[in-house]
C-alpha cells in the first residue's frame, strides 16, 4: 500500500528502530513507548487489522507469532513475562491501518482491563 506508514518502514522510506527481520516479518521500537519494552511487530504483506489478516492470510499469524516468539527469548523476557495487544478498530483505539501487534515487556505492567 503505497500510503501505508508501517509498509513504508518496511520498505524503509521512513525509518525506524528495528529489533528484528525476516523474510516475512518485521518489528521496531514503538516511537511512543508505553513500557520499558515496546515493540511493534507486521507482517512485510499488508492487511488492515487482525481480522482481515486472519481471514486473507492466516499463516501470517503464525510468522507473526513465531517472530514474537524469537525476540522475547533473545531480550530474556519470556521468564518475567510480557504482553501481546492488538488495537482493531476505532473502538480499540486503531490509528495505524496495517495489522500490527504491540509487544509490551521489561517491567511490572499497569493491570489489564480498566476502561
Ligand atoms: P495503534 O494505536 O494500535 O494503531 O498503534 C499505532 C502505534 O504506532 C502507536 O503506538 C504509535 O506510537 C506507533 N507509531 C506511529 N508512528 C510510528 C513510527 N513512525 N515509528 C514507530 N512507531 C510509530
Ligand atoms: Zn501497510
Amino acid at each position: 500500500m503505497s500510503d501505508c506508514l508501517f509498509c513504508k518502514i518496511v520498505s524503509g522510506d521512513i525509518p525506524s528502530s528495528k529489533v528484528y527481520e525476516d523474510e516475512n516479518v518485521f518489528a521496531f521500537n514503538d516511537i511512543s513507548p508505553m513500557a520499558k519494552n515496546h515493540w511493534l511487530f507486521i507482517h512485510k504483506e499488508h492487511t488492515k487489522n487482525a481480522n482481515e489478516m486472519a481471514n486473507e492470510n492466516p499463516e501470517h499469524l503464525l510468522d507473526i507469532f513465531k517472530a514474537i516468539s524469537v525476540v522475547t527469548s533473545d531480550h530474556g523476557v519470556v521468564e518475567n513475562g510480557y504482553r501481546v495487544i492488538t488495537n482493531c478498530g476505532p473502538d480499540a483505539g486503531q490509528t495505524v491501518f496495517h495489522t500490527h501487534f504491540h509487544v509490551l515487556s521489561g517491567e511490572k505492567l499497569a493491570g489489564f482491563g480498566a476502561k
